[in-house]
């Protein structure tokens, strides 16, 4: 089995007095996988911490290839090559997307954009003109999730995390949005938060992972989305609990 590059040890995770996570091993090897879990089971959570989001309190360790990142600032794990694409994304006033994608590329804001960038537009159906709006300012859901898979497949990172690329935008969308991720997914890892199997479409993962009361169960294979699919998470847990799944922490 191959090195994880990312892990968590004993991570626990504040949401104001709230325990969000609590005592959570995660290990997650290099590959493409997917992570499931009922409605505020933490997916975000965990992503917003493992790219060290401020609103986020945390004890515990997180490895970086076997580097403790667990309080360097998100810049730094950026730079590290870890990225995330929020689930919502924030609008940020006084920057345009134009901005980002010149600090993403490490070019002077004076300098024009590369030719990628206008055919990663092309390729997602984005028009131009968003270049030079604020970002995600008056966007669209499906355009902000567009926004944040253009900035992925401009920062090429090492680890990419997708936090549900695929919820609430349309048929169209969701086709550019799932080419792009199959692109991501050849010269990145990945770390797929999605409820839509559509994506499957376009990734074959390694693993499922599926976080639920606090545990994750690890599975090789995507088939524990079909029990998940047909029988529902509540099935899971009383599985979970009785059955040798193979459970992460
Ligand atoms: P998921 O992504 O799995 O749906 P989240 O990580 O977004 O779940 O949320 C996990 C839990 O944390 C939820 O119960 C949510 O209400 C709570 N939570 C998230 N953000 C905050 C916040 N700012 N204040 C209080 N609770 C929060
Ligand atoms: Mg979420």
């Amino acid at each position: 089995m191959s090195r994880p590059i990312l892990e968590t040890k004993n991570l626990w995770v504040k949401v104001g007095e709230n325990d969000i996570i609590q005592n959570l091993n995660f290990k997650l090897n290099p590959g493409v996988h997917i992570l499931l879990g009922p409605n505020g089971a933490g997916k975000s959570t965990l992503l917003g911490s493992i790219m060290g989001l401020e609103r986020f309190k945390i004890t515990g360790e997180i490895l970086w290839k076997g580097e403790n990142i667990t309080n360097l600032s998100p810049d730094k794990r950026f730079q590290k090559g870890i990225f995330l694409a929020y689930q919502l994304p924030p609008v940020v006033r006084g920057v345009r997307l134009k901005d980002v994608l010149k600090k993403i590329l490490n070019i002077n804001q004076k300098k024009n954009l590369p030719e990628e960038v206008y055919q990663y537009l092309k390729d997602l159906d984005l028009d131009e003109s968003f270049l030079d709006r604020e970002i995600n300012q008056g966007f669209s859901g499906g355009e902000r999730k567009k926004s944040e898979i253009l900035q992925v497949l401009l920062a090429k990172p090492e680890l990419a995390l997708l936090d549900e690329p695929d919820s609430g935008v349309d048929i169209d969308a969701l086709k550019s949005i799932g080419k792009a991720i199959q692109k991501i997914s050849k010269e990145c890892n990945l770390l797929i938060v999605s409820h839509n199997l559509k994506v499957l479409d376009y990734v074959k993962p390694n693993s499922v992972l599926v976080l639920i009361d606090g545990k994750y169960i690890y599975t090789d294979g995507t088939e524990i989305i079909h029990i998940i699919e047909e029988r529902g998470y509540d099935f899971l847990r009383r599985k979970m609990y009785v059955e040798k799944l193979s459970l992460g922490n």
